[in-house]
């Protein structure tokens, strides 16, 4: 099958130099998606000038390779969150995600990152009958616990797309947006420099050791730093770092492809079949797709970025049925992403138990552009601090006892 590169990472790019010297620095950040690059704007903005490492190039990890939703709430559907959480934490959840959409416009604003922000909201829509109702559960007590959450009968749907109304019914979050992910993380590593934060791309961690007293050694291939903290900033990568996690944060694939632009119309993002289907429309008129893993769960697991020929056409073939299309349009770009999926669907983050000085962010679980933000800032708060009142239902302490 050909593989093309994503679509938002389609584009000539500097990289910056990797880290040849050995150095020292207060806090490290491994990984440069929008988990670690979130957490450097939030410690420069706190007068810390931390450190962050990249292997490849910034956002090429999940966070320059997903769907650029920026949308409430986590995995589950509202009312099944409840079922697993509880109450009082589904809720604190998606205040948190709205935060989290808070800080990442008004940092879009402030530092004019162009990535085709949209705030236009969202659709979650109805595959079958059975989705139907447990979507109008899910919005009925978004509302009851003061969200927004509009019930759209099938017939109305065609306020967003004619083609819509082939779903059962929905409902709309005015909340929710977009974005050009790797523009939007690539602009806030720009902002983060601005602070005085040093970047290295093509840096790899490869290993690290605590000798005891107040630091950390980090080896990459060509350098070493101390660092007195270590933020591993790597999502589903995380395990590949001496196991940390293992068994805890699950590699994910989830795959995508891009049209040409065509003349249809989809006016905001929409999420279909409790989120294993989902699909937009960008500025320029390109159809973008992702999902299908539910047909194939076992075949993707793991860090392969090859797509998957079985995989791609069902995406070509959802489209072709969505939109009426007797021929499918041209497939300009199609790629992979690895998510890191905690076992419980809730964020993790913490201090690994057996080190004074490493913290880990991570576990997203396919959901971390609506909500790394934050996490980022709960997480830096912790490094420096100690203590955060949100830290508590995303520690990392539920998977140790
Ligand atoms: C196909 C797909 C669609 C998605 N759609 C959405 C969506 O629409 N909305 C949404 O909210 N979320 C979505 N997600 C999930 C979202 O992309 C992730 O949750 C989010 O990007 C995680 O960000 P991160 O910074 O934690 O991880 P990543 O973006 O994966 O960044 C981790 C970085 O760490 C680097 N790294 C790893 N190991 C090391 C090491 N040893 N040394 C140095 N660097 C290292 C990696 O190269 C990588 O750049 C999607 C994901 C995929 C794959």
């Amino acid at each position: 099958m050909n593989s093309f590169p994503p679509l938002w990472l389609d584009y000539p790019y500097e990289e910056r130099p990797a880290l040849s010297e050995n150095i020292q620095t207060e806090i490290a950040i491994v990984g440069g998606g929008i988990t670690g690059i979130s957490a450097a704007i939030h410690l420069a903005q706190k007068g810390y000038k931390p450190v962050v490492l990249e292997k490849r190039t910034i956002a090429s990890g999940a966070s320059g390779r997903n769907a650029g939703f920026l949308i409430a709430g986590s995995v589950e559907y509202y009312h099944r969150a409840i079922g697993f959480i509880g109450r009082e934490k589904a809720k604190r959840l998606w205040a948190l995600s709205l935060e989290s959409h808070h800080t990442l416009r008004n940092w879009i604003r402030e530092f004019d990152i162009q990535c085709d922000y949209t705030n236009d909201g969202s659709l979650v829509l109805a595959t079958t009958p059975e989705e139907w109702s447990e979507i109008q559960e899910a919005a009925e007590k978004l509302r009851k616990d003061g969200f927004n959450a509009e019930t759209i009968e099938s017939e109305e749907l065609n306020r967003w797309g004619e083609s819509l109304t082939k779903f059962t019914g929905g409902y709309y979050c005015s909340d929710d947006g977009s974005a050009n992910p790797a523009r939007c993380v690539r602009g806030l590593a720009s902002a983060a420099e601005n602070f005085g934060v040093p970047i290295y791309e093509n840096t790899p961690v490869l290993d690290y050791s605590e000798s005891g007293q107040n630091h950390v050694t980090l080896t990459m291939p060509d350098a070493t730093i101390e660092a007195q903290m270590v933020l591993v900033a790597a999502n589903a990568f995380t395990p590949q770092l001496r196991n940390i996690l293992d068994g805890k944060i699950l590699p994910v694939r989830g795959q995508m492809l891009a049209t040409e632009p065509i003349d249809a119309k989809i006016a905001v993002p929409c999420y279909a079949n409790f989120g294993f289907d989902y699909f937009r429309q960008t500025s320029d008129g390109r159809m973008i797709i992702g999902g299908s893993r539910d047909h194939n769960p076992d075949a993707e697991m793991g860090f392969d970025e090859e797509p998957n020929e079985q995989i791609q056409s069902e995406l070509e073939d959802y489209l072709m049925d969505l939109l009426d299309l007797d021929r499918s349009p041209e497939i300009t770009h199609r790629w992979t992403g690895t998510m890191g999926f905690a076992r419980d669907g809730l964020p993790v983050i913490g201090r690994l138990p057996y080190s004074k000085h490493i913290y880990v962010a991570g576990g997203f679980t396919g959901h971390g552009m609506s909500i790394a933000t934050k996490v980022a800032e709960i997480v830096s708060t912790l490094l420096i601090e100690g203590i955060h009142p949100d830290f508590s239902m995303f520690s990392i302490r539920r998977f140790l006892t």
